[in-house]
């Protein structure tokens, strides 16, 4: 058999977004050391970098792998109840494939018992899966907006691949192929694996619980539905925010097939704390003093 994640090692109830009664106790760190991005969703603008807004995306600073460690030490210290790290952008881990892994290796070095976790858009994890196994990373969230190229195709404007810039149906082709992958060996290998879908009203809001059947099927262990937050200067700008009404509607949909997570805070890609408790605002002094 070949390698696995040995989950047992872990206390996963610790994990705040896949336990609601660890989120109350236990937080998380995400260490924003991944800028770039392989790929161009019709929702996502980093430009915006503002120190009060909380969504994906957005950091007050971007750290180096040696940096990220001294920053985390430090933030044990302020924060011991950190049973987490996370590399969660502000572009996507596996367009910083360096900093990326070697950010996990410095971690779990100084930090054997830290559960790991990561969110990707999976075009580019595959080549890295062995490594992650290895450094026993026990939970990967892949962000899927769709399994069919046409309704993908409405999402990304592009993929970059192997030199190459894909557009559209053509860039969601080659994201899903590689996200079902991905999802089908990280959950083979005993990596929890949870997907992310954004709810585009119009665009993905029926075709979502199709992710859910097909992703299920690959072992995956749970799904967050997150509505759109329309966001300035991106093609989405002038869409609504899905309401509670078309978000209770998917997540019934979806949890036919898999279970549903709902106390997904949109975190920052430079978030600590408690989940509902963000504290990047109040330490964004301690990361920029990280910073050359
Ligand atoms: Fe933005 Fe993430 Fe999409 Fe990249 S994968 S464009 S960082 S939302
Ligand atoms: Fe957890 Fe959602 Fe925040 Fe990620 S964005 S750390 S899944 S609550």
């Amino acid at each position: 058999m070949s390698a696995q994640v040995d989950t047992a090692c872990f206390n996963l109830d610790q994990h705040p977004c896949y336990s609601i009664g660890g989120s109350h106790q236990y937080a998380r760190i995400h260490l924003p050391i991944a800028p770039r991005c392989n790929i161009q969703c019709n929702y996502c603008n980093r430009k915006y970098d503002c120190v009060n807004e909380s969504r994906p995306g957005v950091t007050s600073r971007v750290l180096s792998p040696v940096q990220a460690l001294a920053y985390l030490e430090e933030m044990m210290e302020k924060i011991p109840s950190i049973r987490v790290v996370g590399i969660a952008g502000p572009g996507d881990p596996f367009a910083n494939p360096y900093e990326t892994m070697e950010t996990l290796r410095l971690v779990r070095n100084r930090y054997p018992d830290m559960m790991l976790c990561l969110a990707s858009n999976g075009l580019h994890i595959g080549p890295h899966i062995d490594e992650l196994v290895e450094l026993q990373v026990s939970h990967v969230t892949i962000t899927m907006n769709a399994v069919d190229p046409a309704v993908g195709g409405l999402v990304y404007a592009w993929a970059r691949d192997e030199g190459k810039i894909l557009k559209n149906a053509d860039a969601a082709a080659t994201l899903i192929e590689r996200q079902l992958d991905a999802v089908k060996r990280l959950a083979a290998a005993g990596i929890l694996v949870k997907v992310n879908s954004i709810v585009v009203p119009g665009v993905n809001d029926r075709h979502i619980p199709e992710i859910a059947k097909v992703v299920k099927g690959l072992g995956a262990t749970v799904m967050n539905c997150i509505p759109l937050c329309p966001v300035q200067d991106t093609p989405y700008e002038n869409l609504y925010e899905p309401d509670g009404i078309m978000m209770a509607r998917v997540r019934l949909q979806c949890c036919e097939h898999v279970s549903q997570m709902s106390h997904c805070a949109r975190c920052r890609a430079d978030a600590v704390g408690l989940l509902g408790e963000d504290q990047s605002v109040e330490f964004a002094g301690t990361l920029e003093s990280f910073t050359e």
